[in-house]
């Protein structure tokens, strides 16, 4: 213990980071993000803005109203619907000067170009990353069964598939012609999760699919796809004599262009993506209990803390070279994710706490379309207690366990491995 100027006390624990909880002396001092992007800082300091906003809305009425067709979707929509019209005209264009310039050189050539170019950028149903373990139905019946169940309690269907990752998130999404879901779980996230937690987070994904959050939609979704290629393809390169320093000179304007029509559809749509994230907390609570979503929200800021841990066991089993090095590696691999789960469950209260407090000052979210965390919990615990809908017990966690079990071997087998090198 050491006291404080405050009055508080300081208890010293030297695996965790000294703070005072009477003045938040230190609360937030491993701050160590690399700063954002110009575009993803934007992005944060709105979604700062409208969870802000949205926050309140909660707190006034009982709930959130239902998502509507609002100006801002409207106008988002529209110029969704301009930015594939000028992919459309790109291809055009492409198509004329090759047919009605056959006879000139320079006008095929460019419309073979710009035909390259609209190829590119044209809008395509998303696909499943072949590299990544992915689940079906008859994979994971008990899995799949749970999905449905939350599903049915939040007021949707359940998913087609379930792509398994070493990230710490989850998310919802379509892929292919026929529009398919797919719902992607992060295994760190996951297995640092007490079942009812697990509840909840399904409750919060399948509810991204009940409410119809417009990035999934494909006109707008895909426009943001579609820009983001042209901003990519746009960035300026290394200036290494007059020609670089012509290219980028042309580029400028377009560039900009570009940027400012990504900047301003983010803008339309991302007030109702937030309003669907509120609705989706509101479902995880149905689904898992208001007290397990909170707990998820906790967990959620434990970021940091898993990630250094996975990068921690990846390099001591690096360590060991040769014969030894093979056998402490494939230890490492059968231990991870059990070795995880009970670091991040040893984590003291305390530390959270000023996790917590560190976050609502730093204004932490999930990524940068995800309102602040703090306001999510804030949010969820004026939602009043909500009861378990979907209780999900130690047979059913067994048992989707045991099927989760080969995916789980094989991103052990790569964060070990691949982390390292
Ligand atoms: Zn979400």
């Amino acid at each position: 213990m050491r006291a404080r100027e405050c009055g508080g006390t300081v208890p010293v624990d030297e695996r965790y980071v000294d703070w005072c909880d009477a003045c938040d002396w230190n609360v937030d001092s491993a701050r160590t993000e690399p700063p954002p992007g110009r575009i993803t800082a934007v992005r944060r300091a709105l979604a700062r803005r409208y969870g802000e906003q949205l926050a309140d809305e909660m707190g006034r009425r009982d709930g959130l109203a239902p998502p509507k067709r609002d100006a801002p979707t409207v106008a988002a929509f529209a110029l969704a619907l301009l930015v594939h019209g000028v992919t459309a005209a790109v291809a055009v264009a492409g198509v004329l000067l090759v047919v009605l310039g056959w006879s000139t050189v320079v006008q095929p050539l460019l419309g073979v170009v710009l035909l390259a170019v609209a190829v590119v950028v044209f809008p395509r149903p998303a696909r499943l990353p072949g590299n990544t373990p992915v689940l079906y139905r008859a994979d994971a019946p008990r899995l799949f069964g749970l999905i449905d169940e939350v599903g049915g309690r939040v007021g949707t269907a359940g998913v087609h598939a379930v792509l398994v990752t070493a990230e710490f998130n989850a998310s919802v999404t379509v892929y292919g012609f026929r529009r398919r879901r797919v719902l992607t779980l992060g295994l760190p996230l996951w297995r640092v999760l007490s079942p009812q937690e697990r509840v909840a987070l399904l409750g919060h994904e399948l509810g991204h699919f009940a409410h119809g959050d417009i990035r999934y939609g494909a006109v707008t979704g895909e426009a943001l796809r579609t820009l983001s290629v042209w901003h990519y393809t746009l960035a300026p390169g290394p200036v290494n004599g007059p020609v670089d320093l012509f290219v980028n000179g042309m580029t400028f304007l377009p560039r900009r262009a570009v940027q400012g029509l990504l900047l301003l559809l983010d803008h339309l749509s991302l007030r109702a993506s937030q309003r669907a994230e509120y609705l989706a907390d509101a479902d995880a609570a149905r689904a898992g209990s208001t007290e397990a979503a909170v707990g998820l929200m906790d967990r959620l800021l434990l970021v940091g803390t898993v990630h250094s841990e996975l990068r921690r066991v990846a390099a001591a089993a690096s360590m060991r070279g040769g014969r030894g090095g093979h056998e402490a590696r494939q230890e490492a691999e059968r231990g991870l994710w059990d070795g995880l789960a009970g670091h991040v469950g040893a984590v003291p209260e305390r530390e959270v706490e000023r996790l917590r407090r560190a976050g609502a000052r730093r204004g932490h979210s999930v990524d940068s379309t995800h309102p602040p965390t703090h306001l999510r919990r804030r949010c969820l615990l004026a939602g009043g207690p909500s009861p378990a809908g979907i209780v999900y017990g130690d047979a059913l966690s067994a048992a989707t366990a045991a099927e989760l079990a080969p995916a789980e071997a094989e991103l052990a087998r790569r964060v070990v491995r691949d982390r390292v090198r």
